[in-house]
């Protein structure tokens, strides 16, 4: 097949057209999807044509038929899961990205998005005051953020007793220690199970979801091995964060190797107002975020960040005969990530913060919790509604009289279409979870979801 630069044109500008006619419909289509899985798979078909289809018609298709099985994630009233948007100039610069399509593994390979990609990570570090040496790597979330962070410590604290796991494995290794946050999110025990490090011992925590200072030292102190400690930036349920300062003390103390998974909550540091919540954070040893929530670049790109880049490199360098062999002080962006090759998607995040400058990032952070905060407040007013968490960041845990009461009042509401808001446990109690996490949410949004909350407290007595 011959090259012609021209059977890019029509395809292209007909993705544009759907991608702008979705983004302008956005805060108008109700949020739900209106067709289910199966229905999906019907509208499209699943046999595979002997023939082709010509690219256009391929755009065409997806573009008319795929628009009801989408779901408004990118609405200012989505508040489900923790799930950001996207703002304008990180999307088009992922666009560039793929028609660039570069492999992004190495800086012989490509300069212009390696480049933006060290670029982008020394602002992370500036912007969130974390450790200068430390190596930043793209990887596509957070779940392989906390794995990267959790792979170079398990090869650190094993060499620290002698131990060369890649050399030697796990077979036979001195057990690894690893205490959690009995709250911590479960992409912790996903990496966990990755590295064969099992299951975790869990801390508890407070009323907030905070580890107990008291508990982890007596944790700390039932007896000595290599050990891991994995604390959170960002409660998912409350947005609390961990009194680091003296866990992260009292870790070190114990010679162990603390990692922080800071999915969303990681970018309070952005904020000068926030940064006082976090205290002490920057004395970890490694740091798990997402660039797709908080941040609101388009899916998928976490960051990973880690203190001592020998460690990282441990963990993820890789030698063949077939790649250069000179080894640079800074690593490459294979050696910081577990995939070898990879589209570049730290460039989505240089694009973000460029677009948003030093100030524009700390006012996103606190756009959020004022959203977050004013939200709680009106929630308040509702009868029969409490909020259960101290509202210090992004999220929002409410309920009513009963769980019974509370899961009438989400299924009324996830009726309503126009808000997003999913149920959750918290404690042992049914709550409905509120997670600001997009760019765009207003006053206007806010009004119109405590409606709704209104609306579906009223019809669920009904
Ligand atoms: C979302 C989230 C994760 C997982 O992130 P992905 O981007 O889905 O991989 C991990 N930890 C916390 C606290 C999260 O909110």
């Amino acid at each position: 097949m011959a090259f012609d630069a021209e059977q890019f044109r029509d395809p292209l500008n007909q993705a544009s057209i759907y991608a702008q006619q979705w983004i302008a419909g956005i805060s108008e289509r109700g949020i739900n999807p209106r067709k289910s899985f199966d229905e999906v798979r019907d509208a499209f078909g699943d046999i595979l044509p002997d023939q082709g289809t010509d690219p256009v018609e391929v755009i065409n298709r997806l573009g008319t038929l795929g628009e009801a099985g989408l779901m408004g994630m990118g609405s200012g009233k989505f508040f489900g899961w923790v799930i950001g948007g996207t703002m304008p100039a990180p999307l088009a610069a992922d666009w560039l990205i793929s028609a660039w399509d570069q492999n992004s593994g190495a800086p012989t390979l490509t300069p212009t998005v390696t480049a933006l990609e060290s670029i982008a990570g020394d602002w992370i570090l500036d912007i969130l005051g974390l450790p200068k040496e430390s190596a930043v790597g793209f990887p596509t979330g957070a779940q392989m953020a906390n794995f990267g962070g959790l792979a170079a410590a398990r090869g650190e604290v094993l060499a620290r007793v002698g131990w060369d796991v890649n050399l030697l494995g796990l077979t036979g290794a001195p057990r690894i220690r690893v205490l959690v946050n009995e709250e911590r999110h479960v992409t912790i025990d996903t990496s966990l199970r990755y590295l064969g490090l099992g299951a975790p011992e869990e801390v508890e925590s407070d009323s907030q979801g905070r580890i107990r200072i008291d508990a982890l030292r007596d944790a700390l102190e039932k007896f000595s091995a290599p050990t891991i400690l994995a604390l959170q930036a960002g409660n998912i349920h409350s947005g609390s964060f961990e009194y680091f300062r003296e866990a992260i003390e009292l870790a070190h103390e114990h010679g162990a190797w603390v990692h922080v998974d800071g999915a969303f909550g990681l970018w309070a540091l952005a904020s000068s107002k926030l940064r006082p919540l976090l205290d002490g954070v920057e004395l970890a040893d490694s740091w798990a975020t997402d660039a797709h929530k908080t941040l609101n670049v388009p899916y998928d790109c976490g960051v990973s960040i880690v203190r001592n880049p020998t460690a990282l490199r441990r963990a993820f360098g890789v030698e063949a005969s077939y790649l250069p062999s000179e080894r640079e002080e800074e690593l490459w962006p294979s050696e910081k990530v577990a995939e070898l090759s990879r589209r570049g998607r730290g460039v989505t995040v240089w694009a973000a913060l460029l677009a948003l400058g030093r100030s524009g990032v700390s006012e996103l952070v606190d756009d959020m919790v004022l959203n977050a905060q004013a939200l709680a407040s009106d929630l308040a007013t509702v009868p029969g509604c409490r909020v259960l968490n101290d509202v210090v960041f992004t999220q929002v845990s409410f309920a009513f009289e009963s769980d019974a009461r509370t899961e009438s009042v989400e299924k009324c509401l996830l009726e309503d279409e126009s808000v997003w808001i999913s149920g959750s446990k918290w404690k042992g109690v049914k709550v409905l979870r509120i997670s600001v996490s997009n760019w765009s949410t207003d006053e206007k949004d806010r009004f119109e979801t405590i409606e709704a909350v209104r609306k579906a407290v009223v019809k669920s007595q009904i």
